[in-house]
């Protein structure tokens, strides 16, 4: 019996849909980014990288690329070992503090991503307490939605940023029942943020644990880059934090921030956590350099919403429909799977310009978009490449305009 036909034919009927993914393979240019170069078909071309999620350039930041070299110099390559068995650096430490630091936490807790943070977290918290329920956004990322799956905990979904519904379904449960609620704060597809102070006060009301996903936040809001929760002043109201290294930190890897009780819980009983080779200690070096620059330095956010704002009202001035929300993320709605991913073929073959289809299962059908991701190193002529490329797409493929 051949396995490969049955393989195939999955593989078969995603490609007949639409949405059969192909990676752009690329070299990022250091000190050019966005500036990248692209491998296809044997030959190479320069392309203008619009969904990263290098959010603010850190990955090339020269403080980055300088902490990263220097760690490698001294300590070498790999870790060596998990954090238990000899994988334990004096950069793993000081990047925990760090993070605790950032969000104002007794303690913090490294993952070697943010998906293994939130899977790891959310399995071991609401699986190793009697009867917990968990509360989760209808919108939650997927790292999440596993991480409650592998608990085997009760879980109750309560529709997207709605803490009247969060308060209903709550209210609906054992009073003496553990409960945990876990949302984000800025949704990546949509780039809306949810009301976290309403949502703490309903989790209050009820007497549950709260846990934030701020990864698409963190570096980015907050007089320090400590998210929304620091931006609103509600880092406190918080029972865990959760972030990455690899998005505006342009860095990898994943965290969480919490009581000393809370990390040290996880620390000692989750099995994602424990069998796995620690970070390399030049990554947890380059994610230190990043955090402590973006602590003190404002320039990089303010030079990003800036470059957003460029972005949404050129759009604007073409008539070219995004979607409304108070984030850094532009989702440039098509609205149609086979019509995303031409546009982002040509855009790409035909301009150098590089913006991901983004379909279902990601995001709703019929929501089909281009998710685009300015920074601040886009210039203005990048922006304005980007802008008459997208308007000649547009007409060419009939697609509506938004009227003024
Ligand atoms: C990307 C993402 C993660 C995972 O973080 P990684 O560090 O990329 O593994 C978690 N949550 C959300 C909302 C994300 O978008």
């Amino acid at each position: 019996m051949s396995f490969d036909s049955i393989f195939n034919e999955q593989v078969d009927a995603l490609k007949a849909e639409g949405r059969y993914r192909i990676f752009a393979e690329l070299e990022r240019k250091r000190g050019q980014f966005p500036l990248a170069a692209r491998h296809h078909d044997g030959r190479i071309s320069d392309v203008t990288v619009w969904c990263s999620n290098d959010y603010l350039g850190m990955g090339q930041h020269p403080a980055v690329i300088a902490a990263m070299h220097e760690a490698i110099d001294r300590c070498g390559a790999g870790a060596g070992g998990t954090r238990n068995i000899s994988g334990t650096t004096h950069y793993h430490v000081v990047l925990e503090r760090e993070l605790a630091d950032l969000h104002q936490k007794e303690s913090a807790l490294l993952f070697t991503s943010g998906y293994v943070s939130n899977w790891a977290s959310l399995s071991t918290i609401a699986s190793r307490l009697p009867g917990c329920v968990v509360l989760s956004d209808a919108l939650n990322h997927a790292s999440m939605i596993e991480g409650i799956r592998h608990s085997k905990a009760r879980k109750v979904i309560f529709e997207h940023n709605d803490p009247e519904d969060l308060d209903r379904k709550l209210a609906a449960l054992p009073t003496d029942a553990p409960k945990l609620v876990a949302f984000e704060s800025v949704y990546s597809m949509d780039g809306d943020i949810a009301p976290i102070k309403e949502i703490c006060d309903v989790a209050d009301k009820h007497g549950a644990m709260t846990y934030l996903d701020e990864v698409h936040a963190v570096g980015l809001y907050g007089p320090r880059g400590g998210g929304i929760a620091e931006r609103e002043g509600l880092m406190d109201r918080l029972t865990v934090i959760e972030g990455t290294l690899g998005k505006a930190y342009g860095v990898m890897g994943g965290y969480i921030a919490a009581s000393a009780a809370v990390c040290d819980f996880i620390r000692s009983f989750s099995s994602g956590f424990i069998f796995t080779t620690a970070l390399p200690p030049a990554l947890a070096a380059g994610a230190i350099a990043s955090i402590r620059h973006l602590k003190s330095s404002d320039f990089e956010r303010r030079a990003k919403h800036a470059q957003v704002g460029k972005v949404r009202a050129k759009l604007d001035a073409i008539g070219i429909p995004y979607l409304k929300n108070p984030s850094h993320i532009v989702p440039v709605m098509v609205r149609d799977p086979v019509k995303c991913k031409a546009i982002s073929d040509w855009l790409m073959s035909v301009h150098g310009i590089y913006v991901q289809p983004i379909n279902y299962p990601t995001v709703p059908r019929g929501t089909e978009r281009l998710r685009i991701t300015p920074s601040p190193v886009h210039s203005d002529a990048d922006i304005d490449r980007m802008i008459a490329a997208l308007s000649e797409i547009w007409s060419q493929c009939a697609l509506a305009r938004a009227v003024a």
